[in-house]
């Protein structure tokens, strides 16, 4: 499943066998075309963030958001983030 975060154009793959409604956390995440692994962290007490270990890509987003479907709604809802 590949999933646009930014209006840039960065995109997160997760493995083949993740669905929509799944947790964020399961399995291993990269950055398309960077290849980086993806990184998940708590990084407040309402915000968690991805980040890349390649590139340094930075996205913060609602804790509460914990699954691929929730997370798509909230991109197409803000204009930091684009679900393409
Ligand atoms: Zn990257």
């Amino acid at each position: 499943m590949n999933i646009q975060i930014t209006k840039q154009g960065d995109t997160i793959e997760t493995q083949s066998n993740v669905s929509a409604d799944m947790n964020l956390n399961y399995g291993l995440l990269s950055h398309r075309f960077c290849s980086g692994f993806i990184d998940i962290n708590q990084i407040s007490k309402t915000h968690q963030s991805f980040s890349c270990r390649r590139c340094n890509f930075r996205f913060v987003f609602p804790l509460v958001l914990n699954t691929w479907n929730k997370l798509r709604k909230y991109l197409k809802s803000t204009p930091n983030g684009r679900e393409g």
